[in-house]
C-alpha cells in the first residue's frame, strides 16, 4: 500500500523560492572583486536568477547542458547557481586554484557549454581559450562600468541579464536530475567529476540545517569563507536560502583584515572555513588586540584543526568550534564535532579532546570503519581502518564513469581516510590510505611530483608526502633515493620541477634516504614513510 501524500519534487530551486517569499529582505552582501561592498537580498537574487535562466536559454542551454562558473562567493555567483539549476542545466564549479592546463581539461571533460567568471580569471581564461573545445560563450561578472578588453569576445554579466524575463519556470523535471558537478583531485589519475542531485542537494541541506549540524536560523549572518567551487561552500550557498540567514560573501580577499572587516561591520555568527584561513585571522586579531563579540559559531574542516587554533577559538575568542570532516564526494558535510550530550559539562580537556576529533555524522550518513579483510571494526575509539561512508548524498560514482565501480556490493563507499569510531559514533581520522597532500584545502598530486622528480637522471626512486606544516596543515616533503653512484643535491631535484608543476606544489624540503620503501606489492609504502617523517620539521615551519 502506497502513502497518500503530494508529490513534491526536491529540487533546489525551492530552497530560492522559499527565501523570496518568506526572508525577501534578508540580505546578501558580497566585496566585490574591486573591492567595493554590496547588498543585495533574496527577493532581488531571485529575480537575477530567473534572468540568468532567460540568458541561459537564449544561449540554447537546457536540461543536462552544463555551465560553468569560475567564480569567488559573491551574490552574482549564487544568481548563476539557481539561474542554471533551476531550469535543470548542471552547475559546473571549476576550482581556479588548479593548474590552467587542467582547467582546460576538466572544462572540456564536462563539455562545458558556457563559461561565467570573475575578472580576476580573465588572465586564465585567456591563456586558455584555444584549449576550450566546447565553450562557446564567455561572461565576466562586471557592469558596463568595470568590463575588462579581452580577446575571448565575453558580454558583461549585468549586461547579459539585464531586461531579461523572470517569466521562466523552474523545477519542471524528476528529483533525481543532475545539478551541480564537481570535480576532486582528491584520488589518483585525473580529476575525477561528483555529480551531485537536485534530490541529494536538497536532503544534504536539509541535514545540515539542524542544530547539531550547522545549525543555522533566519536570524544568522552566515560568512562562507569555504569558496562555492569547493564542495558547494559545504552546503551554504543552499542553506542559507533555506533558512533565511543573511549571506556575506568575501569575494578574492581572505586575509585576516579583510575577513575581520566583514564578521565586525556585518555582526557575523557564523562562518565556515579551513585551518589556514583561521590562522590568518587569529594573527590579525592578537596582532591589534581586536575580539568577536559577534561570532557564535566558527566551523572548521577540510583539514583536520591544529589545538593551538581549536583552544584560541574556544578559550581566548569565547567562540564555538565546529569541527567538520567531508568530501567532494558526500555533498560535501560527513560528520560535524557539536558536542555530545554526554560532554556538555565535561571538563575543558575532555570537551577540546572530543572537539579535535572529526565528530559525528547526522542522521542521513552512515559511517564504518572496516579492516582489510573488509569487516567491520567494533566502535570502541581505538581500532582504526578504512572509513566507509553510505548515504543519500554520498556519490555512487563518477561522471562518465570514471574511476569504474567505487561502491561495494553494499553500497559502500571507500573514503580514502583512516579512521577509528566510539560507541557515540564519533570518528577519528588517524591517517589517510589515498595518497594525496592536502595543501590550505586544496589537493597537490604526489603522484605528479614523483613522476617528474624520477625523470631526473640522478634519482633512482622518488616519494611524495605531506608532512605537518603548522601554517598550511601539509606540505609536500620529497623523498629520493639517488641512482647508484649518483648524489643529486636538493637544489638539483627542485630546479627539475620547475615550470613542471604549479610553484605552490614545489616541495618545502627534499631528503636523501638510502632505500625508500616498497610494500608487499611493490608499491611505494607511504604509511611507512609517513610513520618515519611523522615528526619532521620542514625547514618552512
Ligand atoms: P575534498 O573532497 O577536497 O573536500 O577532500 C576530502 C578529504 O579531505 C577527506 O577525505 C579527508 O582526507 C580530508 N579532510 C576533510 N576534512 C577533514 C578533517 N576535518 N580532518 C581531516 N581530514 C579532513
Amino acid at each position: 500500500m502506497q502513502g497518500i501524500m503530494q508529490d513534491w519534487p526536491l529540487t533546489v530551486n525551492k530552497l530560492l523560492e522559499h527565501a523570496k517569499l518568506i526572508n525577501p529582505t534578508r540580505e546578501i552582501i558580497t566585496r566585490r572583486v574591486s573591492g567595493k561592498i554590496v547588498r543585495t537580498n533574496y527577493a532581488a537574487v531571485y529575480d537575477h536568477s530567473k534572468q540568468v535562466s532567460s540568458a541561459l536559454i537564449d544561449e540554447g542551454i537546457g536540461l543536462g547542458d552544463r555551465v560553468a562558473t569560475l567564480g569567488w562567493n559573491s551574490a552574482r555567483h549564487m544568481e548563476s547557481w539557481y539561474g542554471a539549476m533551476g531550469i535543470g542545466a548542471v552547475l559546473h564549479t571549476i576550482n581556479p586554484r588548479l593548474l590552467p592546463d587542467q582547467i582546460a581539461w576538466i572544462a572540456n571533460h564536462a563539455e562545458d557549454k558556457i563559461l561565467i567568471f570573475d575578472i580576476t580569471f580573465l588572465p586564465i581564461v585567456e591563456a586558455i581559450k584555444d584549449k576550450l573545445e566546447t565553450i562557446k560563450t564567455f561572461v565576466i561578472y562586471a557592469g558596463a562600468e568595470d568590463m575588462p578588453e579581452n580577446s575571448l569576445g565575453a558580454v558583461a554579466y549585468d549586461i547579459w541579464i539585464d531586461g531579461r524575463s523572470r517569466d521562466v519556470r523552474w523545477g519542471d523535471f524528476p528529483e533525481d536530475t543532475a545539478c551541480g558537478l564537481c570535480y576532486t583531485s582528491g584520488t589518483t589519475g585525473n580529476p575525477k567529476g561528483v555529480l551531485y542531485s537536485h534530490r541529494s542537494n536538497v536532503l544534504h541541506t536539509l541535514v545540515t540545517m539542524s542544530k547539531d549540524a550547522m545549525g543555522m536560523g533566519a536570524d544568522d549572518v552566515v560568512l562562507p569563507v569555504v569558496p562555492m567551487f569547493h564542495a558547494n561552500a559545504w552546503g551554504l550557498a543552499l542553506s542559507c536560502p533555506g533558512t533565511g540567514a543573511n549571506m556575506v560573501m568575501p569575494g578574492a580577499q581572505m586575509d585576516g583584515a579583510s575577513i575581520y572587516e566583514l564578521l565586525d561591520t556585518e555582526k557575523v555568527t557564523i562562518t565556515a572555513a579551513v585551518p589556514t584561513v583561521w590562522l590568518l585571522l587569529l594573527a590579525y586579531l592578537r596582532e591589534n588586540g581586536l575580539k568577536l563579540p559577534h561570532l557564535k559559531k566558527v566551523i572548521i574542516g577540510g583539514s583536520a584543526i591544529p589545538e593551538n587554533i581549536l583552544r584560541a577559538f574556544e578559550v581566548e575568542f569565547e567562540v564555538d568550534v565546529v569541527h567538520a570532516w567531508g568530501m567532494t564526494e558526500t555533498s560535501p558535510l560527513g560528520t560535524l564535532g557539536t558536542l555530545p550530550p554526554h560532554l556538555m559539562d565535561a571538563d575543558i580537556d575532555l570537551r577540546m579532546g572530543q572537539k579535535l576529533k572529526q565528530g559525528r555524522p547526522p542522521f542521513g550518513v552512515e559511517l564504518k570503519v572496516v579492516n582489510e579483510a573488509g569487516e567491520e571494526l567494533p566502535r570502541d575509539g581505538k581500532s582504526a581502518g578504512t572509513l566507509l561512508v553510505r548515504g543519500a548524498a554520498i556519490a555512487a560514482g563518477y561522471f562518465k564513469g570514471d574511476g569504474g565501480n567505487v561502491l561495494d556490493e553494499d553500497s559502500w563507499f571507500d573514503t580514502g581516510d583512516v579512521a577509528n569510531i566510539d560507541e557515540f559514533g564519533t570518528m577519528q581520522i588517524t591517517d589517510r590510505s589515498k595518497d594525496v597532500i592536502k595543501s590550505g584545502g586544496e589537493w597537490i598530486s604526489s603522484i605528479d611530483i614523483e613522476n617528474f622528480a624520477l625523470a631526473h637522471p640522478q634519482v633512482a626512486n622518488a616519494a611524495a608526502i605531506g608532512v605537518y606544516h603548522p601554517k598550511w596543515d601539509e606540505r609536500p616533503l620529497l623523498i629520493i633515493q639517488s641512482a647508484q653512484g649518483e648524489s643529486p643535491t636538493k637544489e638539483d631535484i627542485l630546479a627539475s620541477l620547475e615550470g613542471k608543476i604549479a610553484k605552490w606544489w614545489t616541495p618545502d624540503d627534499v631528503q636523501f634516504i638510502d632505500e625508500i620503501p616498497l610494500g608487499a606489492t611493490g608499491k611505494i609504502n607511504k604509511l611507512a614513510l609517513r610513520e618515519h617523517f611523522k615528526d619532521y620539521k620542514l625547514p618552512t615551519a
